[in-house]
């Protein structure tokens, strides 16, 4: 197993548990990336939220799924759950810890701190190094796969000391008042007209970090730095991260004209992420344009938003729906490095690979996940999509089969895409718990 992150760890624990031995290498803290902090496992880069836990959401469906198969760090999410509205929002150092504690005592995993620099085919072996891989395992790849590396570039929201937000200005409350316990999940930071005029200008002028970075690579749309999104029309970011709608500013009665959300970051609640405020901003500048936020004025800023890369292989050419490879069967990819974008997809496919490597180790020719489940859809889409135009994609209704019959409600349409996914999905599950319990 190559690299101890979000994939991982799951799929360490899922072949552990089906009585494989695993040899787990984890190459931080002796070498890192540009955005891990710490050396422990599972590391959260970057928001603290595995986004909606809301049926019927395609992510709540993909952590239906997960749970459905006892995933390591879905259980490990819950025990480090903090207030999050509709969001399955985590203490990230009560993440890492858990699952860290957990990968760490199995008495079938070895934990090696080590990096690795290439693959042997015949070994069987899982590579989940994840977006930022190494650049000696990076280059080893380009050959291995036979194809072209692609990298892309997105970027990570600062985070600021709670104590230091203005809550003369600064209110609590979730979008049309759907928080979890009823207090109001988030701090928003109200706009007026002015005040948005003002930011807009400043942050248009703000100076970027030098670009170590060829311009015509592109940034994933869903991560996209709030100065590209201002620069395609003043409005847009009142349309996108800083829409207002849903919330109402108790000073005055009504909605903003925009606002900026804070997201709990921890179990104190001592920190707040700008939901959504990535960008790519010499520090100084973030610090000049964020303090025009209403609220930031005083604020101090824990952790400031920065650009990184992203590694991928093009899986559409590589892969076989059992995430094997379809040139060296023994090796299997996970995590965002197999083309899935996010948190929970990252974890989804370490479940996927860890069984599926437990299969080939009993001999046993794996079973890729029903098509209506939102695992085969995520399967099916890193395996069957457009090549040439391959990108990463997070769990989305879109990625799912339509139903047979058409339905015109939204959210009837969606409750009945997961219902369809879960009832597919239950059969598979079975089959893959018995097997493993043939395993142990
Ligand atoms: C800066 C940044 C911000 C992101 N923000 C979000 C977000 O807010 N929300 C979201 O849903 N997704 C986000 N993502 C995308 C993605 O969900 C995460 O990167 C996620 O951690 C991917 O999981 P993973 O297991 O594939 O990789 P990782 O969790 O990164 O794990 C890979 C592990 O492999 C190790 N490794 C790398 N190379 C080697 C080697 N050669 N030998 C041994 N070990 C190695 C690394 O140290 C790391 O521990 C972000 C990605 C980045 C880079």
């Amino acid at each position: 197993m190559i690299g101890g992150g979000l994939a991982g760890c799951e799929a360490s624990w899922q072949l552990a548990e089906r009585g494989i031995d695993v040899t787990l290498f984890e190459m931080r803290p002796v070498n890192t990336t540009d955005a891990h902090q710490t050396d422990r496992l599972a590391e959260l880069v970057c928001s603290n939220s595995l986004k909606s836990d809301q049926p019927p959401s395609a992510s709540w469906l993909l952590k239906e799924e997960l749970r459905q198969h006892h995933s390591l760090l879905m259980q490990a999410a819950e025990r480090a759950r903090v207030p999050g509205g509709q969001a399955l929002t985590v203490d990230r150092i009560a993440f890492a810890e858990a699952a860290s504690l957990a990968v760490e005592a199995h008495p079938r995993i070895t934990l090696v701190r080590e990096e690795v620099a290439a693959i042997d085919p015949e070994q069987p072996t899982i590579v989940a190094t994840g977006p930022l891989t190494s650049n000696s395992l990076a280059e080893h790849l380009t050959r291995f796969t036979g194809s072209d590396r692609l990298f892309f570039y997105d970027s990570i929201s600062p985070i600021v000391d709670a104590h230091t937000v203005d809550r003369s200005i600064a209110f609590a409350a979730s979008r049309y008042d759907k928080s979890l316990d009823g207090t109001g999940d988030y701090l928003n930071c109200p706009f007026n007209k002015h005040q948005y005029e003002r930011f807009i200008d400043d942050l248009m002028a703000a100076q970027a970090v030098e670009a170590h970075i060829p311009g015509d690579i592109p940034y994933f749309e869903a991560c996209l730095p709030i100065e590209e999104i201002a620069r395609r029309g003043r409005d847009t970011l009142r349309f996108g991260p800083m829409k207002p709608v849903g919330l109402k500013d108790p000073r005055t009665g009504r909605i903003p004209y925009a606002a900026v959300q804070l997201r709990q970051e921890n179990l104190r609640a001592d920190s707040y992420n700008l939901v959504g405020f990535q960008n790519h901003l010499k520090f100084g500048e973030q610090a000049r344009v964020l303090s025009l936020i209403p609220g930031l004025e005083r604020a101090r800023f824990l952790r400031y938003g920065q650009i990184h890369r992203n590694t991928y292989i093009n899986a559409p050419t590589l892969l076989t729906p059992t995430l094997q490879m379809k040139a060296h069967p023994h090796v299997l990819f996970a995590g965002q490095i197999c083309g899935v974008e996010g948190y929970v997809e990252s974890i989804a496919t370490g479940l996927l690979a860890g069984i599926n490597a437990a299969a080939l180790a009993a001999n046993i020719q794996p079973a890729p996940p029903p098509r209506a489940s939102a695992f085969g859809s995520l399967v099916h889409y890193i395996t069957r999509a457009d090549s040439k135009n391959f990108q990463p994609a997070n769990i989305t209704f879109d990625l799912l089969p339509e139903l047979e019959t058409r339905v015109r409600d939204r959210k009837e349409r969606h409750r009945l895409q997961c219902e369809k996914a879960l009832h597919d999905f239950e059969p598979w599950l079975q089959a893959q718990q018995a097997a493993s319990s043939r395993q142990n």
